[in-house]
């Protein structure tokens, strides 16, 4: 799938939330509206006037989030309030793709497509030590015997399964790699490695949960892939992952 059609959807989505929303306050609107109780009246206004502006905030987040992607310029004081609107959003805007028939996993792919870009329109430059390689566990072989996760180099490059590779790019890049078994393990490497950049390594799921967790740290997410189902011998585009390494390296484009 183009790359522009998956960020197309996330942020078709996101405006459907908005519409969505004000379809929910019009009829909410047109219900109380017919009581002409005194009260209901000041009630209705003041909701109405906290719905505007979150609209205004809201709406005003979308179209800094299209103007920076369209520009492909990063405009550092707007970044919170970006990612923000997008948080805000985002749960919204998954239930309404899922009503629209959109599987879970595409949505997910879709926002990380539009996250992963805006680290990219951000061209952080960031030396190779201060990155951090955040596998997981399900990439390894699962007949492998040697405990990755607690150390990788105790992984021997066989070949079978793409840690081998992926420690052997790691070292001639020079970034720091890891293998976690799960959320809970990639927050604790994260807050004890203090990278100043992530390229993470994960199915949408835990991706789109994780880049949610670190918006302080600049996050390049690589989707892995699941010839054999998910959480078990997953696979993992290399070439993905050295690219998103050099755009950290070298600050934007190769
Ligand atoms: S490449 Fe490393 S982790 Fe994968 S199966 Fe071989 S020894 Fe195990």
């Amino acid at each position: 799938m183009d790359d522009r059609v998956r960020k197309r959807l996330f942020i078709t989505l996101l405006a459907c939330s908005l519409l969505f929303l004000v379809f929910v306050f019009s009829f909410a609107w047109w219900l109380v509206a017919k009581q002409y109780l005194f009260v209901n009246q000041i009630i209705l206004t003041l909701a109405l006037m906290f719905f505007i502006l979150l609209f205004l905030i809201a709406g005003a987040g979308i179209f800094f989030l299209v103007f920076s992607l369209w520009r492909a310029q990063n405009y550092r004081i707007l970044n919170t309030y970006i990612h923000k609107t997008i948080d805000f959003l985002f749960p919204l805007a998954l239930t309404i793709g899922q009503w629209l028939g959109f599987e879970k996993d595409r949505i997910k792919n879709s926002y990380i497509q539009v996250s992963n870009q805006l680290v990219k329109i951000a061209r952080p430059q960031i030396s190779p030590e201060n990155i951090l390689i955040l596998a997981p566990h399900c990439l390894q072989r699962v007949q492998c015997p040697h405990k990755i996760t607690v150390d990788v180099n105790n992984c021997r490059g066989c070949g079978l399964c793409p840690v081998g590779d992926l420690l052997t790019l790691s070292r001639e890049k020079g970034t720091q790699l890891v293998i976690a078994t799960g959320g809970t393990f990639a927050r604790k490497f994260v807050k004890e490695r203090k990278p100043q950049a992530i390229v993470a390594i994960a199915c949408e799921r835990d991706l789109t949960s994780g880049m949610q967790d670190v918006d302080k740290i600049p996050v390049i997410g690589v989707v892995n892939e699941r010839p054999e189902g998910p959480c078990h011998n997953t696979r993992v585009n290399l070439c993905e992952v050295e690219r998103a390494i050099n755009y950290f390296i070298q600050g934007g484009e190769v």
